[in-house]
């Protein structure tokens, strides 16, 4: 056999792709699964968004390989939303880049900026891209940890200088995969200009900032006056217009940060499909406002019946003010071993330690199953013998 190169050590199996095998076997013993795993929405995409790419997909011009640096009219329709949702001027020609979900755009961002011996900065628990891309780029990850009593934001003072000087990235998430927390603007305007004052790239993750359940709508950081110059935000349809399948995202903000990405993309991909950047296109200049709103409502009628539920068999958490995502301490703390009994009884979640060693006592509930489905999760939980919740 082949060798396989040094830095395949440095990969960790996704994730996501060791729960499958796992929900696999259980579900081979004849056990119904419910999934609260993978923070990928049951609902359906836009309508606008279906018919664009139904209408646009017979045009020929859309047959071709698409624009290397994406489709104007969504870049176009991004700086408008951008200006009407976080009152942002951002230039789509020089200051936006489709990507092919944001996952990808994160992926590849990291190799344009790492290289050996340089530091990332990454927050512990986390979304596993960050970490993976910058082992594979040879870079050390410097894990930030998000402590409950700090409301899950790291503190960017603990950071030693020297640590701090090797750093090229900052990575952020917020509002945050997998913990749910939010920042305010104050705390991004604080991390703009610590990273300012270290000449280091702030990365906003900005998945999930149109998922708010309750309270202020959550912030861009290029809202940050000055922003632009030390930062990008990558900014996702997969989660708020339910479209993870259709692969489309983009990166906003730093015009060098933007143009890098840009020329290691060209070397490696050849973009997303015109006929689903138009019906991005479309569904951006629809005012979705309105969609998302919807959307939020449903995820907290949702939160709130599985709320009712754990605290109906004892399990104590607190309830996410946005993203669809639980964060839960678990009762014992062993994470792993408590995801695989709830497996073996039938209901799937994330073991926290999958997103980090900080992660470890928690699991990760997401809310993308229908409110008889989360009864049926609640019913199976009552029925754990012995009950892991019982003091
Ligand atoms: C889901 C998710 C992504 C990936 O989104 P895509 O645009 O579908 O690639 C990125 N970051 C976080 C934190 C996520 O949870």
């Amino acid at each position: 056999m082949v060798k396989l190169a040094r830095r395949m050590d440095t990969l960790p199996p996704y994730l996501f792709a060791a729960l499958d095998e796992r929900r696999r076997a259980v579900e081979q013993r004849g056990i119904e699964v419910i999934s609260l795993g993978i923070g990928d929405p049951d609902l359906p995409s836009m309508p606008i968004a279906v018919e664009t790419v139904q209408r646009e997909a017979a045009r020929v011009q859309n047959h071709r390989y698409p624009r290397y640096d994406g489709l104007p009219a969504f870049r176009e329709a991004l700086a408008r939303h951008y200006q009407r949702r976080f009152g942002v001027a951002v230039d789509p020609q020089r200051e936006t880049l489709t990507v092919i979900g944001s996952k990808e755009g994160l992926a590849h961002l990291i190799w344009a900026y790492v290289e050996p011996g340089d530091v990332v900065l990454s927050p512990d628990p986390s979304y596993p891209v960050y970490g993976a891309h910058t082992g594979l780029a040879g870079g050390e990850v410097y894990s930030l940890p998000l402590r409950a009593e700090m409301g899950f934001l790291p503190d960017l003072s603990a950071i030693p200088e020297d640590v701090a000087r090797r750093a090229k990235l900052l990575f952020l998430n917020y509002p945050n995969n997998p913990t749910g927390a939010t920042c305010d603007l104050a705390y991004l305007r604080a991390a703009v200009e610590w990273c300012r004052e270290r000449d280091i790239l702030l990365v906003h993750d900005a998945a999930y900032v149109e998922m708010t359940l309750e309270g202020e709508p959550a912030h861009s950081v290029l809202e940050v006056e000055g922003a632009k110059d030390v930062a990008i935000e990558f900014y996702s349809l997969s989660k708020p217009f339910n479209m993870t399948g259709w692969r489309l995202g983009a990166v906003l903000g730093n015009r060098e940060a933007v143009a890098a990405l840009g020329r290691i993309k060209n070397n490696t991909d050849s973009g997303q499909w015109h006929a689903i950047q138009y019906a991005g296109a479309a569904a951006l200049e629809s005012h979705p406002e309105a969609f998302f709103a919807q959307m939020n409502a449903i995820y907290r009628q949702r939160r709130d019946r599985l709320f009712e539920g754990l605290a109906r068999v004892g399990w104590e958490a607190t309830p996410p003010k946005a993203t669809f995502y639980v964060w839960a301490p678990v009762p014992g703390g062993d994470d792993q071993s408590f995801a695989a009994q709830l497996l073996d009884a039938g209901v799937v979640v994330v073991p926290g330690s999958g997103y980090g060693k900080h992660g470890a006592g928690y699991v990760r509930l997401c809310l993308t199953v229908s409110e008889e489905d989360i009864d049926r999760v609640v019913e199976r939980l009552a029925a754990l013998h012995p009950s892991p919740f019982a003091r």
